[in-house]
């Protein structure tokens, strides 16, 4: 079945077709800059026909999709003949809260509940449910389902996703941990137990999805039992652009300091902090950051020696959460084709009989490969995450 996979965000739609039998991708694409300008980015992936960029005004996500299913079917760049020719859509929604814990067929109660827990991540999920809509109005026999970035974490004890705050904040709010990134954990600790020819269920493995967004999960037979990232994607790691975990009293002096509310600190937390802040600026790159340190750069070698530093410290936590780690995997941008970075990782493993061959560490990017030697005591693998096939299989699941 073909699957339209969109993820929404304020200003852009990111789009592909993929055609859940052979888990290839028809078409793929970007609309950008929606209700600025706008720009759309189209690929027919089949026919390897290149990209097409053209600017055109795109008022809203309305029009972006639109402009999305005239490319799809278009005589010239097309995959499809008509929509009919799609089965479902697949909506990446970043928080689904306490209320969904796996995916599910988009119908009004859904969409209100969506919309209930917006609260909880208020830039991202009214873009998404904008997505939802904007599709159902040009596709309305066409079934859309909904998939969660934080279902799969749903499965954490209550211990794990507590914060240690007053009872009824949680009740009241529902402050806790809930983590993101769950179609990508989801994805790589199953898909690396049928390579390694075992039942998720046989094993503890910790996910370390590390882009420019990065967390990390401990997966223990096959559920979520803790990750790194909270109530917001901003805890756990330091990330290209977050600060990831520090003293929540420094929101209140840097405010102080800097004569700003709770607002603008997370605007700095966010946006200002992570490898970017630390290399003073120079860049969240991390092939930029390379570069500066071995020009010699004190800024940037400390940027990537802080942020392998808190990978370090919580493969150990996870570790010690399991009692113990049969698998590990590197995932995302950096962890699929970094080879410097995730050598500064795996240094400091030793302590659990992890044992690297360098050779294949150092010629692996973008592809699976098991770093660890035959005597290592974890198994350590690159394992390139597929959030778009994951989001296209679980809709198949629900509508097929
Ligand atoms: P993602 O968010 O998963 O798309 O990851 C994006 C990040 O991956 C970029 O910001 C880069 O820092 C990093 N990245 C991508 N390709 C490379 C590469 N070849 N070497 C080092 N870092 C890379």
């Amino acid at each position: 079945m073909n699957i339209l996979v969109i993820n929404c965000g304020s200003s852009s739609l990111k789009f592909q077709v993929i055609d859940t039998e052979t888990s290839n991708v028809l078409a793929k694409g970007l609309c950008e800059r929606i209700g600025i300008d706008g720009s759309i980015t189209y690929e027919n992936v089949r026919d390897k026909s290149g990209k097409i960029k053209e600017d055109t005004q795109i008022e809203d996500h309305k029009k972006a999709i639109s402009l999305v299913l005239d490319a799809l079917t278009d005589v010239k760049t097309g995959v499809i003949r008509n929509l009919s020719e799609i089965g479902a859509v697949g909506h990446r929604i970043v928080h689904g809260g306490e209320k969904f814990t796996k995916s599910v067929v988009v119908t009004p109660e859904v969409i209100a509940a969506i919309r209930e827990v917006s609260d909880l991540a208020p830039l991202h999920n009214p873009a998404n449910l904008t997505g939802i809509q904007a599709c159902q109005a040009l596709m309305p026999n066409t079934p859309m389902v909904a998939v969660f970035d934080t279902a799969f974490h749903q499965t954490m004890p209550e211990k794990a996703y507590r914060y240690a705050i007053p009872k009824r904040l949680y009740t009241d709010y529902k402050i806790r941990r809930y983590g993101f990134h769950g179609t990508s954990h989801a994805f790589v600790s199953s898909e690396i137990a049928k390579v390694l020819g075992k039942d998720a269920k046989e094993l503890k493995t910790i996910v370390c999805h590390l882009g420019n967004g990065a967390s990390v999960s401990a997966v223990e037979y096959g559920k979520c039992i803790d990750t790194s990232m909270g109530l917001t994607p901003l805890e756990g790691l330091i990330m290209g652009t977050r600060s990831g975990d520090l003293d929540p009293a420094v929101v209140e002096y840097i405010a102080g300091k800097e004569n700003t509310d709770a607002a603008g600190v997370l605007s700095i937390l966010n946006k200002e902090s992570g490898v970017l802040g630390l290399s003073d600026g120079l860049s969240s790159d991390f092939r930029d950051l390379w570069k500066a340190r071995e020009d010699g750069n004190q800024d940037a070698a400390l940027a990537l020696d802080a942020w392998a530093y808190r990978v370090v410290k919580y493969i150990g936590a996870y570790a010690a959460a399991m009692n113990g780690v049969d698998v590990i995997c590197f995932t995302a941008g950096v962890g699929e084709n970094d080879t410097k970075s995730r050598k500064l990782i795996y240094k400091n493993l030793g302590y659990l009989g992890v044992e690297i061959d360098d050779a294949v560490n150092d010629s692996t990017r973008g592809e699976i490969a098991e770093l660890s030697t035959p005597s290592s005591k974890v198994r350590v693998f690159v394992f390139p995450t597929n959030e778009e096939l994951a989001i296209a299989r679980e809709t198949y699941d629900l509508v097929k």
